[in-house]
């Protein structure tokens, strides 16, 4: 068995709010990735196996990547139906808010979100919930949400109403925020998860292709140029930088989820210890950072760029050119060299 951490208060709270309404959105923050989409899908089909009114509603559009995930064709992208999904949100009894610990990561659906007059219940693993819901289910401890959402359902008595298709997106999510079980994967439970949802029918392998290791020719291309001819190293701060600037992306093709993963990849250089990606989008650059040990990327991106996320693996975004958004990096770099372990340490 795994050991219970979601405190009784919040499952007999969240049981009744079930038992209350049969009109619900499952809401997931902006440019949704493997967790986001896997948590939200795999709650959604149990909660419409036992007769809700289920949609999933997301700011923006589900990477391709993500879309052989079952359940996938009735996300309702706030982007592409923007009145369907207000009207939804007015609409709904019961609203739950997955993978995002602030209102703001919801982009241009906060509005929405925020006027409904449901309740909101969130499941979470990052740092620092903002008070916003009614039910709030916050384990950063815990490696993906869609782990937490597993916890939540077997709490709430429905393990067996979680059939395939809830499994692979379960499953989804725990494999793509852990880097396929290679980073913030050294809880026992983790594979105790795992081997109940192989029994009850995932093709654990095939999802890891389709998921993690699915790429067109140009994405490819795209990301074995990022490596080899565009990053850069600091090796005095133990950083390194890709940028990719519109024209790049345009010349590969670039769409959205093409180089998820890339800013990893530094890391692999035992020297490197935070690696930065930095993509131009239509209306700013978008930051990415990852790091190793105690150096705490989601520090950077809440001090330089309006973001956070976790200690090892942080977002945010810059409103300027990609030069200026290289020099803000370039500048900050040497306040967080105190964070750089000893050589010693990091061998
Ligand atoms: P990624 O680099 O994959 O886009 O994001 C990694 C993690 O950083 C996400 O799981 C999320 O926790 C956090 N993150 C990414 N972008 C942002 C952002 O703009 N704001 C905040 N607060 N967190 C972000
Ligand atoms: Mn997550």
């Amino acid at each position: 068995m795994i050991s219970p951490i979601i405190s009784e208060k919040s499952i007999k709270q969240l049981r009744k709010l079930l038992e209350a309404n049969d009109r619900i959105v499952i809401t997931c923050h902006l440019t949704p990735d493997g967790d986001a989409i896997g948590s939200s899908l795999g709650l959604m089909h149990v909660l419409r196996s036992i007769g809700k009114d289920v949609t999933v509603v997301t700011p923006d559009m589900v990477p391709r990547n993500l879309t052989f995930l079952p359940g996938v064709r009735d996300v309702v992208p706030f982007t592409r139906h923007e009145e369907f999904a207000t009207k939804l949100l007015a609409d709904a009894q019961l609203v739950f808010c997955l993978d995002y610990n602030e209102p703001a990561r919801v982009d241009r659906l906060q509005p929405a979100l925020l006027a409904s007059k449901a309740p909101r219940v969130l499941i979470d693993h990052h740092l620092h919930p903002a008070d916003f819901c009614t039910v709030t289910i916050s384990h950063p401890e815990v490696s993906s949400t869609s782990m937490l959402v597993f916890r939540t359902l077997c709490r709430l008595e429905l393990f067996d109403q979680i059939k395939r298709k809830a499994a692979e997106c379960i499953f989804t999510g725990m494999m793509t925020d852990t880097g396929n079980f290679s980073y913030n994967s050294n809880d026992p439970d983790l594979y105790q998860v795992i081997t109940e949802l192989l029994r009850k029918g995932i093709d654990k392998d095939a999802l890891y292709q389709k998921a993690c290791n699915t790429l067109t020719e140009s994405a490819l291309r795209l990301n074995g140029y990022a490596l080899g001819e565009k990053m850069q190293l600091f090796p005095e701060h133990r950083a390194s930088l890709i940028t990719l600037n519109a024209d790049e992306l345009k010349r590969f093709h670039y769409e959205k989820g093409d180089t998820e993963g890339l800013v990893n990849k530094p890391l692999a250089m035992p020297d490197v210890v935070w690696s930065v990606y930095l993509r131009e989008d239509p209306t700013q650059i978008k930051v990415s950072m990852r790091s190793k040990g105690s150096f705490p990327v989601n520090k950077v991106c809440r001090d330089h760029f309006g973001g956070g996320g976790h200690l090892n693996a942080a977002g945010g975004e810059f409103k300027g050119t990609m030069e200026e958004c290289v020099d803000r990096l370039l500048k900050a770099m040497p306040e967080y060299d105190q964070y750089l372990p000893t050589k010693k340490q990091s061998k």
